[in-house]
């Protein structure tokens, strides 16, 4: 049987306001664009009482809520605290798959032994997370993954709600249908047409029939409904390579037209290293022609980096070395050689076991501006945010070679 944790932090961006201004403790705080346009990232329990919701509009949350404290997001300061979560995390499995900065997947199936049961595991981790950080994480505790998440919605907040092993399927039975993943607005009208409204009628209903009305999503949906949830937990930092590759559309014809993609993918992978909490020192670069051959060119870098400027450095030299002489029909990016037993970053300073060598102040300043991409992506999905970053990261030399697509156009070669 197995044991998987879904933790969740509650509000996260305004606990963390309320966390560092003990002034805003107990009153409204909203989070997110303050301009006209803006929308809501976060709002405080206080303020959801109010009636405000995440990607509300905040012209729509200040007059639901008036007296509310509406504040600019801070990224960089959250994704100091979410690497210190996941920290604590994974003194507990090496088995973490970070969904979002607040939110990930432990299985912990293999920590009993070491840690006792799973909702003494989650325990734990409540405590460990509030005394060192101030901040509360609600848990759910299942041997699935989507009543995991369920769980520690219910809970919400500060909770931690545990459902005993053998016993998911009688745990789902009363909730609403909508509970489940891959059901929205639209399967929860067909199924109420045909009487289902809550998990557990779902779950007696003649599987046949689904299948008719819904195809393999009836199998899937009637599968879940019963508590049968077998996908795993997946950690990033199993990985031993993190890449990313792309096809394009056209063949692309020399080194100006290809730059502008390695440095999407540079900072994708950059992203999926911080995410996974792993810096690389080997980056190759991946070059497949419109004749399908390829060749690959690897660079060793002095240190280790999780930083999408530094990758795309020693990928604009190795695109410099291949000497490109035919269109180009795909490129890869991809860092490996992850130091063995690495910490996650920003775990040692925080919890003051061995401070970080000094960073420079370029470098500080990378990590704040990564950890602002990162959050802002995590919220808002990639593409939200990559013209404006890149320019800001590396003004001379990038704005100079490259030409970003028109503001709200989907990255690419532009
Ligand atoms: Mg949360």
């Amino acid at each position: 049987m197995r044991a998987i944790l879904h933790l969740d932090l509650d509000a996260f961006f305004a606990s963390v306001e309320q966390l560092d201004d003990p002034g805003l403790r107990g009153r409204p705080v909203i989070v997110g664009g303050t301009s006209g346009r803006g929308v809501v990232c976060a709002a405080s329990y206080e303020a959801r009482r109010s009636g405000v919701r995440s990607a509300m509009p905040t012209v729509e949350a200040r007059r639901r809520c008036p007296d509310g404290v509406f504040l600019p997001p801070r990224f960089e300061r959250y994704g100091e605290l979410s690497r210190a979560v996941f920290g604590i995390y994974r003194r507990y499995t090496p088995l973490v798959e970070p969904l979002s900065l607040d939110e990930a997947f432990l299985d912990v199936t293999r920590s009993r032994a070491l840690h006792g049961e799973p909702g003494h595991i989650a325990r734990k981790v409540k405590d460990e997370v509030r005394d060192g950080t101030g901040l509360t994480v609600s848990a759910g505790v299942a041997d699935c993954k989507m009543a995991a998440k369920i769980a520690s919605d219910l809970g919400k907040p500060d909770g931690l709600v545990a459902v005993p092993p053998g016993t998911t399927a009688a745990f789902l039975e009363p909730l609403p249908v909508s509970r489940l993943w891959g059901v929205g607005k639209v399967t929860e009208q067909a199924l109420r047409a045909l009487g289902i409204t809550t998990i557990g009628q779902l779950a007696r209903f003649p599987e046949q029939v689904l299948v008719e009305r819904f195809g393999s999503q009836g199998a899937h949906m009637r599968a879940l409904s019963r508590g049968d949830d077998p996908r795993p937990v997946v950690p990033d930092e199993e990985a031993h390579s993190v890449g990313a590759e792309d096809t394009f559309e056209r063949d692309q014809l020399g080194e100006a037209a290809l730059l502008p993609q390695l440095l999407d993918q540079s900072v994708r992978v950059a992203r999926r290293l911080r995410e996974a909490g792993l810096r690389g020192r080997v980056v190759t670069l991946k070059v497949k022609f419109a004749d399908f051959e390829q060749l690959t060119r690897r660079s060793t870098l002095p240190r280790p980096t999780d930083d999408g400027g530094e990758i795309y450095r020693y990928i604009r030299e190795d695109l410099a070395r291949a000497g490109l002489d035919r269109p180009v029909r795909l490129t890869g990016v991809t860092v490996s050689g992850f130091d063995a037993g690495e910490a996650p970053k920003g775990q040692l300073g925080l919890f003051g076991a061995t401070p970080e060598p000094a960073a420079s102040e370029g470098q500080g300043k990378r990590e704040a501006l990564n950890a602002a991409l990162d959050a802002l992506v995590g919220r808002f999905g990639e593409g939200a945010v990559k013209p404006a970053t890149l320019a800001e990261r590396e003004p001379e030399t990038l704005r100079a070679r490259i030409r970003w697509p028109t503001r709200g156009g989907k990255g690419g070669p532009g």
